[in-house]
C-alpha cells in the first residue's frame, strides 16, 4: 500500500530501528514506547487489521507470534511480556497495517485500559 507508514518502514522508505527482518516479517521499535521494551511486529504483506485476515494468512499470523517470542528472549524480557493487537479504531488501532505490540521490561496491569 503506497500510503501505509508500516509498508514504508518495511520497504526502507521510512527509517525505523529495525530489530528483526526476514522475507515475511519485520519488527521495529515503537516511536512512542509504552514500556522499556516496545517493539512492533508486522508482516511485510499489507493486511489492514485482523478483521481482514483469512485462512490465507494463517502461517503469517503464526509467524508474527513466533517472532515476538524470539524477540522477547533476545530483548531479555521473556520472564514476562505482553503481546497486543488493537483491532479497529475503538480498540485503539491507529495504524491500519496489522501489527503485534511486544511490551516488556515493566510490570503490567490488568485489565488493560
Ligand atoms: P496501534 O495504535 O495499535 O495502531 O499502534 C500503532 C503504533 O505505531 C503506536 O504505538 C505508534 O506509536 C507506532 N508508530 C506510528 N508511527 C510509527 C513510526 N513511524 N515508527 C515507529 N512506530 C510508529
Amino acid at each position: 500500500m503506497s500510503d501505509c507508514v508500516f509498508c514504508k518502514i518495511a520497504s526502507g522508505e521510512i527509517p525505523a530501528t529495525i530489530v528483526h527482518d526476514d522475507d515475511d516479517v519485520v519488527a521495529f521499535r515503537d516511536l512512542n514506547p509504552q514500556a522499556p521494551v516496545h517493539v512492533l511486529i508486522i508482516p511485510r504483506r499489507h493486511v489492514a487489521s485482523l478483521n481482514e485476515a483469512t485462512e490465507d494468512h494463517r502461517d503469517l499470523l503464526g509467524r508474527l507470534l513466533l517472532v515476538a517470542k524470539d524477540l522477547a528472549a533476545k530483548e531479555e524480557v521473556d520472564d514476562g511480556y505482553r503481546l497486543i493487537n488493537n483491532c479497529g479504531a475503538p480498540a485503539g488501532q491507529s495504524v491500519f497495517h496489522i501489527h503485534v505490540h511486544l511490551l516488556g521490561g515493566r510490570a503490567m496491569g490488568w485489565p488493560p485500559g
